[in-house]
């Protein structure tokens, strides 16, 4: 597959969908407090992509998993707590609790277009070190987008991820990537959380794509627990994930995922 430049127009749509889809992950923001089950934090996020015309981009999307027992994913949103990195399912047996950090990851499809997003956020009072995970988490996203300039290459993105999470001891995920986005939610290039500077293609104007950094405490390793989604920390570090999807331009990058 190659990589798709967008016209402004459809550029306009993409910020669209990311708007709904960022009014979406607000409205789980507000409702983030212990004794919430991620269940509810789906349907509430459901809600908002409907009454504004949107469809969830992730219920169904196929199960990449070569197990038996794997199928297509089942809900809005990905929940993904403490030492889940991301695709965690949500679920009314699972209890939000003081301390707990929460991912939670948003699609949606409007008039044809992806919106994606994501941010983690703590669960009441959280510890120091799951404070500062988030913190260096999020300003490598924003690294990462400020390295989305015409003039850069991908190599110059991705190690800006790798250098803030190493920086400050941390590891960035070796198996997940951010993506291309537009029409389909994961279009290419794949833009992972490493990297080389100087190396990979050109950036150029018109491209739109997901960055997200996933990044974790301890050792990279993850693994897909029994039910074919949910990626864990193999040593359950905590881990934590923020994204937003972006457009390259001749100016300043866009985030497409505001509300
Ligand atoms: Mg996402
Ligand atoms: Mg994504």
């Amino acid at each position: 597959m190659a990589i798709i430049i967008k016209t402004r127009e459809e550029i306009a749509l993409l910020r669209e969908a990311g708007r709904i889809n960022a009014l979406a992950l607000e409205a789980m923001r507000r409702a983030v407090h212990p004794g919430v089950t991620t269940a509810e934090l789906d349907s509430i996020a459901e809600d908002v992509l409907r009454s504004h015309g949107a469809v969830p981009a992730f219920l169904g999307y196929p199960n990449p998993s070569p197990r038996r027992s794997a199928r297509p994913y089942p809900a809005t949103i990905t929940a993904s707590v403490n030492d889940e990195l991301v695709h965690g399912i949500p679920s009314r047996r699972r209890v939000l609790v003081e301390g707990d950090i929460i991912s939670l990851d948003c699609g949606c499809i409007y008039q044809g277009f992806v919106g994606d997003a994501a941010f983690t956020i703590g669960v009441g009072h959280i510890s120091e070190q799951a404070e500062r995970l988030l913190r260096v988490t999020e300003e490598a996203l924003y690294k990462a987008i400020e390295a989305s300039r015409v003039g850069n290459r991908l190599g110059d993105v991705s190690a800006a991820i790798q250098a803030h999470a190493e920086r400050h001891g941390y590891n960035v995920v070796r198996e997940y990537t951010g993506h291309g986005v537009g029409r389909e939610m994961h279009e290419d290039p794949q833009i992972p959380n490493w990297g080389k500077r100087g190396h990979g293609i050109h950036l150029r104007a018109g491209m739109t794509y997901a960055l997200e950094p996933m990044i974790m405490i301890g050792q990279p390793e993850v693994y897909v627990k029994r039910d074919t989604w949910t990626v864990t920390t193999k040593d359950h570090s905590l881990c934590a994930h923020f994204e937003h999807t972006i457009a390259v331009s001749d100016g300043e990058p866009e985030i497409l995922t505001l509300s």
